[in-house]
């Protein structure tokens, strides 16, 4: 294990920091997936959780490490998505400061769900980059502390806390079904499940378009990879390529990484829906496709995270109706 990487008791620690800031997630037994795969399959409800995504462990576990002076200052973020949200919500709850810095090109539904939350919005330049330039900015000029959505200790150990409730609740599983994407979720679960069960196998799932970390582990170190728009999401985006934690832990502690295509994540956004009757966004239901287009295999209790549940119900419609925006081959 390297040095810099997030432990058990890391995890531990965090747990009883956040308890009370965020909601322990239910554990169901899905009875289709459990007779189609022969197997007893378990849905970790973390779409649920308050804001509707995981992002709110991570986001309050970094808030709560803060100094008096830091707390002061307040964070900042250039996340639009899950994390922006939790950033928001998780700051406002602690009485702290949040900015989140967004280009131009954010949809305005995005931009007020989020003023919404309690933060500060800072509109700059047309790309995400020109965001995260406003972000540097502000932590050089102001003193805010940036608080990333994945590459962050304090991220890695709040999502960590999943991997806990999952071994606590059923300590004979024998694979965890974890999204991937930056590797925050992915990378603090397998910690802690390992920590806990070293034998129990955690699989991270991702989608065919742009799955930078699995390029990355294949490549053997980070690399960009070209971002190409997916039902999922969520789970679009870069590693970093001064990636510093995710990716050496995932190298470390992930037994595979498989990747779906689109009409896989639309097949699993819809069995959520029809036989569970839950509404999942495509990075939330990655592990039910996963199971369903058997590119994942198990050999006994299996538990996979719906993770959020932040999608645009008009596509959402779309979906469980069978026409799916993003079939076929990517636009060029
Ligand atoms: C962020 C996110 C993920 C991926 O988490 P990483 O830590 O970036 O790998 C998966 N699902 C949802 C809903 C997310 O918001």
């Amino acid at each position: 294990m390297t040095p810099a990487a997030i432990s058990l008791s890391d995890i531990l620690a965090a747990r009883e920091r956040i308890a009370g800031r965020i909601e322990q997630t239910a554990l169901v037994t899905s009875s289709t997936l459990s007779e189609t795969l022969g197997v007893p399959v378990h849905l970790k409800l973390e779409h649920r959780q308050t804001t509707g995504s995981f992002k709110l462990r991570g986001a309050t576990n970094a808030i709560t490490l803060l100094g008096a002076e830091e707390r002061k200052l307040g964070v900042v973020a250039a996340s639009t998505g899950n994390h922006g949200r939790a950033l928001a919500h998780a700051a406002k709850a602690e009485g702290i400061r949040a900015t989140i810095c967004m280009s131009r090109l954010v949809p305005d539904n995005k931009v007020s769900e989020i003023r919404r939350l309690g933060a500060e919005i800072r509109i700059v330049g047309n790309s995400q980059d020109d965001a995260q330039v406003e972000v540097e900015r502000l932590v050089a000029d102001e003193g805010m502390t940036m608080v990333p959505p994945f590459d962050h200790p304090g991220v890695i150990a709040g999502q960590g806390t999943l991997g806990l409730e999952i071994v606590d609740a059923l300590p004979e599983v024998e694979t965890v079904l974890v999204p991937l994407s930056g590797g925050g979720l992915a990378a603090g679960i397998a910690a802690a499940v390992k920590g806990k069960s070293p034998s129990t196998r955690v699989i991270g799932v991702s989608m065919t378009r742009g799955a930078a970390m699995k390029a990355s582990l294949d490549a053997g170190a980070p690399v960009q990879v070209e971002e190409v728009a997916s039902l999922a999401d969520s789970l679009g985006g870069g590693i970093g390529l001064d990636n510093r934690l995710t990716f050496a832990m995932c190298r470390e502690l992930l037994d595979d990484v498989v990747l779906l295509s689109e009409e896989e994540i639309a097949a699993g956004i819809a069995h959520a829906y029809e036989a569970e009757r839950e509404i999942v966004e495509g990075a939330g239901a990655v592990g039910i496709a996963a199971l369903l287009s058997a590119r994942v295999k198990p050999a006994g209790p299996t538990v996979l995270i719906l993770s959020g549940r932040n999608i645009d119900m008009e596509l959402h419609r779309r979906i469980v109706c069978g026409d799916n925006p993003f079939a076929g081959e990517p636009a060029a």
